[in-house]
């Protein structure tokens, strides 16, 4: 039996193109790994995320182009800065108590990377914690508070090699990098590290069949954050642990899609089918709709 859960328009719009043909590529490629703009009178100064992993802030000067498209993109793109501590004490509490009613634990330990900034605070945005509601609400109950993803981090770095986020049993960990950048970011990353949690709690029949599956794919399935469709479909076909982080993402945001390969690549369509039935049966059936 299949049931309907309706995407929130900032999950659905993943599956569009992120920037319009033509964008400065220096623009573009910022944005992406939310870079910031100061600007110093007549120098505009860009800082940037050397690596997740240190959290490190490097910067440059760049032109005033350049630097006001990026000021400009990054006001509609990324979540906003400078919170207001009553609101994020509020809604972080709000998330808290929904998680433990599906028995995951949040904590919170976020500081600005950008203190130099204006309107910089240490409090994380409101919107960060009802849009991680709207996202987890999408889940079935069986993909939360098992025993491989019981605790929500929100804020900080790790040491790992991971650049923007990590699942560590049981923990699902978003980096600073992820919660003061795009929202795109933001979602698909969440989405991306739970499914990690569900490779845990697959069937070994289920991976196997994923692997094999995995194997024979040609066209892959991509969704535009981060630095893009081509590198997220390079990620998800090098190694079963991301193909099923990748697709579970996949799976929600943009799950229509696997059914209408076949009919650009008929050899690929089956496939596709068989993949997302494997995963319909953790999702208990549901699919989501725009
Ligand atoms: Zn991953």
């Amino acid at each position: 039996m299949t049931t309907f859960r309706k995407l929130p328009k900032e999950v659905s719009c993943l599956t569009r193109d992120w920037f319009p043909k033509g964008t400065d590529p220096l623009v573009e490629s910022n944005i992406r790994f939310g870079s910031r703009v100061v600007n110093f009178g007549v120098v505009h100064r860009l800082f940037f995320f050397r690596s997740g992993r240190a959290g490190t802030i490097q910067f440059f000067d760049i032109d005033k182009t350049p630097a006001l498209e990026i000021e400009r993109i990054s006001k509609m793109e990324y979540v906003p800065p400078g919170a207001c501590k009553e609101k994020s004490e509020q809604a972080m509490l709000f998330l808290r108590e929904f998680l433990e009613t599906k028995g995951v634990e949040l904590t919170v330990s976020y500081h600005n990377s950008f203190p130099f900034i204006s309107d910089a605070s240490n409090f994380l945005h409101h919107e960060i914690f009802y849009l991680a509601a709207d996202i987890i609400n999408l889940l079935p109950n069986s993909h939360l508070g098992h025993s491989h993803f019981i605790e929500l981090k929100l804020g900080g770095w790790s040491g790992s090699f991971a650049l923007c986020s990590e699942y560590n049993d049981p923990t699902v960990h978003i980096y600073n990098f992820a919660l003061e950048g795009p929202r795109r970011n933001f979602i698909a990353l969440l989405l991306h590290e739970i499914g990690h949690s569900i490779e845990r709690i697959m069937e070994p029949s289920d991976l196997e069949k994923l692997e094999e599956l995995r194997k024979k794919i040609q066209v892959g399935l991509g969704l535009d954050y981060l630095d893009g469709r081509s590198a997220r479909i390079a990620r998800m076909l090098s190694g079963l642990k991301e193909f099923v982080a990748e697709t579970y993402l996949v799976y929600v945001v943009a799950g229509r899609h696997m059914d209408n390969i076949g009919r650009i690549r008929p050899d690929q369509g089956d496939l596709w089918k068989e993949i997302k039935t494997i995963f319909k049966k953790y999702f208990e059936g549901i699919e989501y709709i725009k």
